[in-house]
């Protein structure tokens, strides 16, 4: 707790420059990017190599990480990032919310990315949605039925009621379509959030871009 207070404090100190310059050595996003996409494909054919997972890759991580992507996901036990991207431990900065909602998050998940980008120096970040959203499908439904729903649940499901209103119209299926728009939504909001991943993004220090990963192929895709 204490040393996640300091880098807190650390990373106020750098809001003047916007994020912390990547790491040396370490990779770009596209080349972050490239490696992620190439473990899904191990991941899909059934040929991962499980990195860095036994005692001698985490204990050097002790001391410090320097993650090369911040991944926004779903919260569905079907999305597991390390998994469907082949990558261990200290690789990625992971953020998961049903419905892989920016908004919704608030200032507990901005935060967690900007202190991703602003104080590890991750050079990437993805909004990663899935086929199949549970969240989603309950964003869709409670809007036609106008039930209430228990809980905070009702309030979490109605920050993805924009994509649903998003997608209404768009010819195809409803449901991809609105887990699209939601995925789109979250990278528009995160590109445009001040003062730290906007201007990073701006300067070509970081991307941020959507990714959807279909549950039965184990494939991911980058949205446009
Ligand atoms: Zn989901």
């Amino acid at each position: 707790m204490a040393s996640m207070v300091a880098g807190l404090v650390a990373a106020r100190g750098l809001v003047a420059q916007a994020a912390a310059p990547p790491s040396p050595g370490g990779p770009t996003a596209d080349e972050a990017l490239q490696r992620l996409l190439a473990g899904n494909q191990r991941f899909m054919k059934g040929e991962t190599t499980s990195p860095r997972r036994a005692p001698d890759d985490f204990r050097p991580l002790a001391a410090g990480q320097r993650p090369m992507a911040t991944i926004l996901g779903c919260a569905d036990s079907r999305v597991a990032p390390e998994l469907l991207f082949d990558q261990g431990v200290g690789d990625l900065f992971i953020v998961r919310v049903a419905g892989n909602v920016v908004g919704g998050g608030g200032a507990l998940v901005k935060g967690s990315i900007e202190y991703g980008v602003a104080e590890l120096g991750v050079p990437l970040v993805i909004v990663l949605g899935h086929s199949e959203c549970g969240a989603v499908k309950a964003a869709i439904k409670h809007m036609d039925d106008r039930d209430p729903l228990p809980g905070a649940i009702g309030e979490l499901v109605n920050r993805i009621r924009p994509a649903v209103t998003k997608a209404s119209g768009m010819p195809g299926d409803r449901l991809s379509n609105a887990i699209r728009a939601n995925v789109a939504i979250g990278v528009k909001t995160l590109q445009g959030l001040q003062p730290i991943i906007a201007p990073a993004v701006k300067r070509g220090q970081i991307k941020v871009v959507g990714a959807l990963y279909d549950l039965r192929t184990g494939g991911v895709t980058l949205t446009a």
